[in-house]
């Protein structure tokens, strides 16, 4: 099964996208990546949601990737004696490790850590920014605040500090065994939450250990000074617009968006716009035209891929949602003027054997209007590379590996192929036709523009461009 497009859609399962035949649903109508969001529910809902999911990839003939996403450290207020408070604005009000359930005065926040970093005058944000305290006095174990928002406070709202570089690892104790479960799963991307610097990612590098490639979702001002090194140290990046736009201003937003989708496509590392792309159809059957522009902009900016949140785990509408994503994503591709700002921000080739070879092979394909990129690859780094191009034909990532097949499934433009190992020259040729053919890339009379690396198996060894004619 081909897609019409090359920006990926990634969608967030939960309660109203369990069932296998749903999931399948939701892979037919557009879905190329699942995303399970540890922050809710219990490892055996993950579980079942995994096998689901792996069951619906097999029915549908077309891989995909599946990413478990870390809570991470997210900092919570504990819980109140009666219900919810109303808190007033220039009212006083205490956060402390008491466990005692909270009042009108005081409530725990169970994070010694928070309390270390604290600066006079620091603001708290709570319940995704609508409550802002601002520290007054503060010791070991308390901060004493004045309410500088007010607003309804109910039990475990979210607290963040923006202002602080908080002295905390992105890995909780919760995320360390979310962690392994998600590997025993079998999950390909391992998304980390509230990363603040490059160890945070070196960390939980060594604990996966290879097992699944790495996600830093940018969510804080930290993470946003140190861009260009963290896209360094990961596999992928997500825009993480939603505690993005509560760490910062929400104006700052739109420009660190783009700014990451930039850096992530100099440097080849897929990059997903993601948190309240179609926020309306959680309620809703049709997107607002604001959200329709949203979507756009993403994949005018040449993201990897859009995501869906509570709008496909818990809303009311997910495959409307799946469904509007990708028409969305279609329409602007054909836009001339996405071709025009993709070759515009055409980031330079860089000088490698494997860079020369996807960057000919390209203009290769667009000049003689091939019907896709074929390249061979075993790490899926040719494949990688050849996504930087943003090429104007499909790329066949064929790879003997499972693992790098489905993790392909991010990068723009990929239509990932687990295939057999081919062992002589005219085979590969064959085999690149068949598979270009078969799903649905590539017709007869068509050219299809093939790179691969001889003698075959050799990793990091791309040194052949053939054209093909499909028969
Ligand atoms: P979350 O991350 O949905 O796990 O909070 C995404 C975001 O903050 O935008
Ligand atoms: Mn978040």
């Amino acid at each position: 099964m081909r897609r019409n497009r090359s920006t990926k859609i990634v969608a967030t399962i939960g309660p109203a996208t369990s069932d296998k035949e749903k999931l399948l649903e939701l892979i037919t109508t557009g879905v190329d990546i699942f995303r399970l969001n540890f922050s809710h529910g219990a490892h055996a809902d993950h579980q079942k949601r995994f096998e689901a999911i792996r069951w619906a990839e097999k029915k549908s003939g077309r891989l995909v990737a599946i990413m478990a996403d870390l809570q991470g450290p997210k900092l919570r207020v504990g819980t109140f004696a009666n219900g919810p408070i109303e808190l007033k604005n220039g009212q006083k009000f205490r956060l402390d490790m008491d466990k005692t359930p909270g009042d009108i005065k005081r409530v725990c926040l169970p994070h010694p850590e928070i309390f270390k970093a604290l600066e006079k005058d620091t603001d708290l944000l709570l319940d995704d920014g609508k409550i802002r305290l601002r520290v007054k006095k503060f010791g070991a174990d308390f901060a004493e605040t004045e309410v500088i928002v007010g607003g309804k406070l109910s039990e475990r709202k979210g607290v963040n500090v923006p202002q602080v570089a908080l002295p905390i690892s992105a890995l909780t104790k919760k995320d360390r065994e979310d962690l392994r479960f998600a590997l025993d799963l079998g999950v390909d991307y391992i998304a980390l939450s509230f990363v603040q610097r490059p160890e945070d990612v070196a960390e939980a590098r060594k604990l996966i250990a290879g097992r699944a490639a790495i996600i830093v979702k940018v969510e804080k001002p930290q993470a946003v000074d140190c861009l260009d090194r963290l896209i360094e140290v990961t596999d992928a990046v997500m825009v993480a617009r939603g505690d993005l736009g509560v760490e910062m201003a929400t104006e700052d937003v739109p420009g660190i968006q783009k700014r990451i989708v930039r850096g992530c496509r100099r440097l080849g590392k897929p990059v997903i716009v993601a948190t309240q792309m179609l926020e309306s159809m959680i309620t809703s059957p049709t997107p607002t035209r604001a959200e329709a522009s949203d979507v756009a902009t993403a994949v005018f900016d040449g993201a990897d891929c859009v995501m869906l949140s509570a709008e496909t785990a818990s809303g009311q509408f997910p495959m409307e949602a799946v469904a509007i994503m990708n028409r969305i994503i279609e329409k602007v591709e054909r836009d001339p003027l996405h071709r025009q700002i993709m070759d515009a921000e055409h980031p330079a080739t860089e000088q490698t054997e494997s860079d020369a070879m996807t960057t000919a092979a390209s203009n290769v394909a667009h000049t003689i209007g091939a019907a896709a990129l074929v390249t061979y690859t075993t790490s899926g780094s040719t494949a990688w590379r050849a996504a930087r191009q943003r090429p104007m034909v499909p790329v066949l990532g064929l790879t003997t590996s499972l693992v790098t097949a489905r993790r392909l499934a991010l990068g723009w433009g990929i239509h990932p192929i687990a295939a057999k190992d081919v062992d002589d020259f005219e085979h590969m040729v064959e085999s690149a036709v068949n598979h270009a053919k078969n799903s649905g890339l590539a017709k007869k009379h068509d050219r299809i523009v093939i790179t691969a690396g001889v003698p075959f198996g050799t990793l990091g060894a791309t040194n052949i461009l053939r054209i093909a004619r499909v028969g």
